[in-house]
């Protein structure tokens, strides 16, 4: 397939049964969602406010497939996550409101240039050069739902090693309240995509590591990693 710069300008990610895309606007990501992960990253995993950071919309790789190993890193790290899609607009809204603002749900990867992202945390930086690059975000085409994913099995195996394993009812902060919360500081809407955070257990792939990751309900996305381009 020839990417296109409309492409480029419009990422879009499959709906099962739907020939119709799902376009993307925004990718937000929350940041230590997970008890086990706030823990292995060296954070109190206290019940304090979630946290953001965003990539763009083109570093998606939808349906995953072979990824290049990004340049400037010696330590690419794997973080399976589970994606909510939004359907409509919310501002300022209740969990409860946030909840039927869902159009469906993926499997997600957010791809981490560990070694730069700790490297700026350290400094009190941005984290953009650990988490906002080229093909950082690989995921599985969206399954609608009218109402969110509140738990479920959530694994990542590393050439048939499982890595992560965790349950999504382990999420510090719910799917309806992170909209909720996200909605204090944003119009959100159509087009905007939700990684919910990682389980614990994530760590470093080489070229020729083959990713199998999995979500109770949503199936599979398989990601390679191939040689640095
Ligand atoms: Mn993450």
């Amino acid at each position: 397939m020839t990417t296109t710069l409309f492409d480029l300008v419009h990422p879009a990610v499959k709906v099962v049964g739907e020939s119709a895309l799902y376009p993307v606007r925004r990718i937000f990501c929350v940041g230590r969602n997970y008890a086990g992960h706030a823990r292995e990253m060296g954070s109190d995993p206290s019940r304090e406010p979630p946290f953001y950071f965003t990539k763009p919309a083109d570093a998606l790789v939808p349906g995953g497939g072979p990824i290049p190993y990004p340049p400037g890193t010696s330590n690419l790290h794997h973080e399976i996550e589970l994606v909510v899609a939004l359907a409509r607009p919310v501002f300022r809204c209740s969990a409860e409101e946030g909840a039927k603002a869902v159009f469906g749900h993926a499997i997600g990867l957010d791809m981490t240039r560990r070694d730069l992202q700790f490297a700026a945390r350290d400094k009190g930086r941005p984290w953009c050069l650990g988490k906002a690059f080229e093909f950082s975000a690989p995921i599985s085409p969206l399954l609608p739902s009218a109402s969110p994913i509140l738990s479920g099995r959530i694994s990542l195996e590393v050439n048939g090693e499982i890595r992560q394993s965790g349950d999504i009812n382990e999420m510090i902060w719910s799917i309806p309240e992170v909209i909720s919360h996200l909605s204090q500081y944003y119009h959100l809407g159509l087009g905007d995509l939700i990684y919910t955070g990682t389980p614990e257990g994530v760590g470093p792939v080489v070229p020729g590591d083959r990713l199998v990751g999995r979500i109770d309900g949503l199936g599979e996305l398989s990601v390679s990693i191939t040689e640095e381009a």
